[in-house]
């Protein structure tokens, strides 16, 4: 790897880590303050700013020049009503950092997440992809793409509830043209094991995988496009991108996002780091018609619709299969 890449990567493992390390103190105290129950969405918001916060606020010191296309601003964040949450997020920022920083700080911190993709060269970050599945207490992802010259060259995504190597919680990195890792989530440094895509013995033999929300992706079609691969296995569902953590390392070799609406334009923060970890692990990704995926769009991937993410080898047959049954191709 370039000597460049190789700091791009460390900053980046290290932002992840930061980030997942407020989201899990965050959901572990949702957990215990029952707000799953009462459907209290505040803590996820929390979590979500302040895990931008500190993603922000490593790349800054690292790579001042570089812009940040963020999920989050911090327009909500002004006035007298939302003072209390300001605190909170102060405080959980104060916590990781084990410093507390002025409030003014950490907003500008989140505001530096407020770029255009218009630049040679930006990151860009979902602080927490999947907050349905962080309140359910389930799977969620901090998810951190580079892109240069519209092209993914590098992903990490932080994965607090997927089990890793050892134990709880799990890292991955893809840097293309190089390798995608693994990684302790609360470790130190760039240390990590490879991994790499599984190829299924036969088409019929995929696992695939797709989101918990049937509105984020149409699970009815996927199941005909199972059947039309000769699939028996039920697909599993998981939020965010840990389904391109599976595929990545070889839990499942087909994860299909299928359009729900003809009208959504996909985010580039959804998908940068997770292509980026799948493609470095020998998988490929493409839109349902099995077009690249355009990163020249600005922050939506409006050229193309829906995605699909595979091992590779059984990428042509698949897009040919979510062609017939949607009837595009
Ligand atoms: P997932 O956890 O894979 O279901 O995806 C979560 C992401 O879905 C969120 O980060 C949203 O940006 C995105 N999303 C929201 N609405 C839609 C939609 N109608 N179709 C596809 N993705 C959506
Ligand atoms: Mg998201």
């Amino acid at each position: 790897m370039m000597a460049d890449r190789e700091k791009d990567l460390e900053a980046a493992i290290d932002a992840v880590r930061a980030a997942s390390s407020i989201c899990r103190a965050v959901q572990q105290r949702l957990v215990t303050a029952d707000t799953l129950e009462k459907k209290d969405k505040s803590p996820v918001t929390v979590a979500d700013f302040a895990s931008q916060a500190v993603v922000c606020e490593v790349l800054q010191t690292r790579f001042p020049e570089d812009p940040v296309v963020g999920e989050e601003g911090s327009a909500d964040l002004q006035g007298d009503s939302v003072a209390a949450l300001r605190g909170s997020i102060v405080e959980a920022v104060a916590d990781e950092l084990g410093y507390e920083p002025e409030e003014h700080e950490v907003l500008a911190w989140i505001d530096r997440g407020d770029a255009k993709a218009d630049t040679a060269r930006y990151w860009t970050i979902d602080p927490i992809d999947g907050t349905k599945g962080f309140l359910r207490g389930e799977q969620y992802a901090v998810a951190l793409g580079l892109i240069e010259n519209g092209e993914v060259v590098l992903g990490v995504l932080g994965c607090p509830n997927l089990p890793g190597p050892s134990g709880m919680g799990v890292l991955f990195s893809g840097v293309l043209g190089a390798a995608a890792q693994v990684h302790e989530i609360d470790g130190e440094g760039m240390a990590g094991t490879p991994i790499a895509v599984a190829a299924p013995a036969s088409l019929a033999e995929a696992r695939f995988c797709e989101s918990v929300e049937s509105g984020h992706s149409d699970q009815g079609a996927s199941a005909k496009i199972a059947a039309e691969l000769g699939i028996a296995t039920e697909p599993f569902r998981i939020d965010s991108q840990c389904k391109y953590a599976a595929v990545a390392r070889g839990d499942a070799s087909i994860y299909l996002r299928l359009p729900t609406r003809a009208d959504y334009e996909e985010k580039i923060w959804d998908h940068a780091a997770g292509m980026a970890v799948v493609e470095a692990a020998g998988g490929r990704v493409s839109d349902i018609t099995g077009q690249p995926l355009d990163f020249r769009q600005g922050c939506t991937l409006k050229a193309n619709k829906g995605i699909i993410a595979t091992s590779g080898g059984i990428h042509d047959p698949v897009v040919t299969a979510v062609q017939k049954v949607l009837g595009a191709g």
